[in-house]
């Protein structure tokens, strides 16, 4: 019998191997499993995604520092995003009105946007016209309106 039985450390360290062990099992996988999550929201490209979670399964560490210096910048939430503000650019540049919600091209005396229920006017409580959300007063009959700033007060 090895003579390391009478002192105390052997199954200490076999222990600390083994809960180390565990932790870095876990570490890994939970890089893996963060990796892949990562990589689907930014590419829907299958090769880019099986190629980034291979690299960090095999390379752990390096590997998703490779993997973070080479994915794309941009979710393709954030992306989309992007293409809707562009749209909404372009539309205003050439004049026309969009929802701020959806990036949809809207007419002028339109109150809600018919696509995503975004309100984009409101109506003057005197003489019904449409004004702007932010104009605090009718400026074809001077009325005050009041209407939104009771929705602004209870937010702040
Ligand atoms: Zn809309
Ligand atoms: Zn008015």
């Amino acid at each position: 019998m090895p003579s390391g039985e009478s002192i105390l450390p052997g199954p200490y360290i076999q222990l600390a191997t083994a809960l180390g062990g565990a932790i870095l099992a876990a570490t890994w996988l939970s890089l893996i499993l963060w990796t892949a999550r990562d990589v689907r929201a930014r590419s829907d490209d299958r090769l880019a995604q099986i190629l980034a979670v291979t690299a960090v399964a095999l390379l752990t560490i390096p590997g998703l520092f490779l993997y973070l210096l080479l994915r794309p910048s941009r979710t393709l939430e954030e992306e989309y995003q992007a293409s809707l503000e562009e749209e909404a650019l372009i539309a205003t540049l050439a004049g026309r009105l969009t929802c701020p919600g959806c990036g949809r091209q809207v007419e002028q005396d339109w109150r809600i946007c018919p696509a995503c229920s975004t309100v984009l006017r409101k109506a003057c409580t005197d003489c019904g016209r449409m004004l702007d959300l932010t104009w605090n007063v009718c400026p074809y009959c001077g009325t005050a309106t009041a209407a939104m700033e009771t929705e602004s007060a209870a937010d702040a």
